[in-house]
């Protein structure tokens, strides 16, 4: 986690901005909850915790700084709530994601996958691809495992 820190650290200051204290706490909640997606709102309950004097417009504005340096990718499941998702280090593309419908769990694919898809979409549109987001609508493996049982 440390080490974590300390890289997020140098892209905060390569790019003039400083790893305030307030903006290290929003940064440890978002990695003890890397599974998570958390809205703002989350984010700021659990930063709260730590740091009650913190506010929920210093959280905010800090999880924009952070997805506009990519550190964080903002994405919205359709529910009209926009969620922070930390992006794994060194991925050159967000990850995809895997939303149950019968239980609302979302899973991630890291393997970007698209690798094909990618070069059509650029030679074909001539559209360089810089990101991509994926989102699969479905039925989890432990849901489909509880419908494998009622048979
Ligand atoms: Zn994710
Ligand atoms: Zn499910
Ligand atoms: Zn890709």
């Amino acid at each position: 986690m440390e080490s974590r820190i300390d890289r997020i650290k140098k892209l905060l200051h390569s790019a003039s901005y400083k790893l305030t204290p307030q903006r290290e706490s929003t940064v440890r909640v978002l990695l003890e909850n890397e599974k998570d997606h958390l809205s703002a709102e989350d984010v700021y309950l659990l930063v709260k915790e730590k740091s009650p004097e913190i506010g929920l417009a210093t959280v905010y504005r800090t999880l924009e700084l952070l997805t506009e340096l990519k550190i964080v990718d903002k994405i919205n499941f359709g529910d009209g709530v926009s969620r922070y998702d930390l992006r794994q280090e060194g991925a050159a593309h967000f990850h995809h994601h895997l939303v149950c419908l019968e239980c609302g769990a979302v899973d991630e694919i890291q393997e970007d996958l698209l690798v094909d898809v990618e070069k059509i979409v650029e030679k074909d549109w001539n559209f360089k691809v810089k990101d991509h987001r994926l989102t699969f609508h479905g039925i989890c493996h432990r849901c489909h495992d509880g419908l494998d049982d009622q048979e």
